[in-house]
């Protein structure tokens, strides 16, 4: 790796002939080399474990090629060819037809680039991966880091144990928890055990929702412990801690950073659709590193493998206060598509919705499709004119998921949008339309799994309306009644 100077600027060469080496530039001046520890604590901490674009890094091109010499930084092509294919080596895209070209000012060429990550910065043929060889910053975290008073479930406690065990061992391990089993308080012993070890432990997830909201959790917990919190447009992106907490796709950016990676919610969007999210976090783990995953819906392939023995895994069956899931009704509701549209609702769903006004229950009701749920919207505000209806890209989502837990509407229509994350202590659940594709096994789990979550009210019921069963259907309803069995024979739900 060289760099040559056009243009009057610096650049790394990978393909340029005509390049003059950045060691016959008179005017760049040799930093003092200080091999003894803390070595250039910003870049040293910016670049360790990842892979960074020149873009990304704010120190000048001299620093970063002093560092160079001195064989603490790295350098990875952005893209290779496997023959004449092209490959994303940030991203892992092989897909020809998702790279393109573009008259490129730092090389002067016409430069093919990746247009699968080309929301974390341009990665072109002319693109280096910045990475860290030097030394890795000590983190010098003392005893006794978490300061938690709570007390975990049995089952938790059974969960808890394997969590520590595979991160110390680094293994892979699922923990399969249903809805409401209280999962992050299982990965407590095992984030201590791995900062303890002085591993460097990443908390990933689908959702910048989740990590939002773990955030303030986990700092609450481990006090003395430096967090960063990573998603689009956070502030933490350049600070180097012992523990992250990560979307996803800022997993992009890291490249064997971690000796332990906890994968929440694995079977969510959009995980389960870009294949370079799941890149990323291959990547960014070290070749010898744990691995946990968890989820309340794992997708079948994974249930059969947990079942055949072939994938290591512990189940919390049980809610954390011991009262059964509640088992989905199945109620058939006809074509209830075509009711809508000539503005009817099918009576049973109708007669529903108002037992649940009668008595003053709140209640979600999901459907597969916005402009159906808008339809059903305008007739049931006929009979309550304070309900409310949320979907994905509904600017106001925030406030009516607000305006819910406050208890001032009675009731929410949504999509698949509500399907998790969201708490709501006390409310049944429906679903008009369970057989549509988009109700999943997974999603069905998810949604049940919105009622009774309380203590206080551990009961709901959760209704799927439907105009023919399907097999996602019966599956998640069989789920659902085989972790209440399995939950009563290891005693952790009172009958
Ligand atoms: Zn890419
Ligand atoms: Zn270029």
């Amino acid at each position: 790796m060289r760099f040559i100077v056009k243009n009057d600027q610096l650049i790394p060469s990978f393909h340029l002939e005509e390049s003059v080496p950045i060691t016959k530039v008179p005017s760049i001046p040799q930093p003092p080399v200080n091999h003894s520890f803390p070595y250039n604590h910003n870049l040293q901490h910016l670049l360790t474990g990842k892979q960074l674009l020149l873009d990304d890094i704010p120190h000048s091109l001299e620093e970063i090629q002093s560092h160079y010499e001195n064989g603490y930084i790295t350098y990875r092509k952005g893209i290779e060819y496997l023959g004449k294919k092209p490959v994303c080596i940030r991203c892992g895209n092989k897909e020809r037809k998702r790279f393109a070209s573009f008259p490129c000012a730092r090389c002067g060429e016409i430069c093919l680039y990746c247009r699968r990550c080309l929301m974390m910065g341009r990665v072109s043929e002319c693109t280096p991966l910045i990475g860290w060889n030097g030394p890795v910053p000590d983190t010098n975290l003392s005893r006794q880091l978490l300061r938690w008073n709570g007390t975990l479930s049995e089952g938790q406690m059974v969960a808890s144990q394997h969590v520590v065990e595979a991160i110390l061992q680094n293994q892979e391990h699922l923990v399969w928890a249903v809805c409401g089993a209280g999962k992050t308080e299982v990965l407590f012993a095992g984030i201590e055990a791995a900062l303890l070890a002085r591993k460097r432990i990443c908390i990933a997830t689908p959702r910048t929702d989740v990590v939002v909201e773990l955030t303030p959790r986990l700092k609450a917990v481990f006090p003395g412990v430096p967090i960063a919190s990573l998603y689009g447009g956070s502030e933490d992106r350049h600070l180097y801690t012992p523990l992250t907490i990560a979307t996803t796709h800022q997993l992009l950016r890291f490249y064997h950073a971690f000796d332990s990676i906890i994968l929440d919610e694995v079977d969510a969007f959009p995980y389960t659709v870009e294949e370079s999210l799941r890149y990323a976090v291959i990547q960014a783990r070290k070749p010898e590193s744990a691995m946990i995953y968890l989820t309340a819906t794992p997708n079948k392939k994974w249930q059969l493998e947990c079942r055949s023995g072939k994938r290591p895994y512990t189940t919390i069956p049980a809610r954390f206060h011991r009262h059964p899931l509640p088992v989905p009704e199945f109620s058939w509701c006809g074509n209830w598509r075509k009711l809508l549209v000539k503005n009817k609702l099918p009576g049973n769903v109708l007669q529903w919705v108002k037992h649940r006004i009668d008595i003053s229950k709140q209640a979600l009701v999901f459907f597969p499709h916005i402009p159906l749920m808008d339809k059903a919207l305008a007739i049931l505000r006929q009979f309550v004119p304070n309900i409310e209806a949320v979907h994905a890209e509904d600017p106001d989502r925030k406030e009516k998921v607000q305006k819910m837990r406050a208890k001032e509407i009675p009731l929410l229509l949504t999509t698949t949008i509500l399907e998790r994350g969201v708490t709501f202590p006390n409310i049944d659940v429906a679903v008009v339309g369970a057989e549509d594709a988009i109700f999943t096994e997974s999603a069905l789990v998810q949604i049940a799994g919105r009622a009774g979550r309380s203590k206080d009210y551990p009961e709901g019921t959760v209704t799927f309306f439907h105009y023919g069963k399907t097999k996602e259907m019966l599956r998640a309803k069989r789920q659902i009644k085989a972790m209440n069995r399995e939950g009563i024979k290891r005693g952790l739900i009172d009958i």
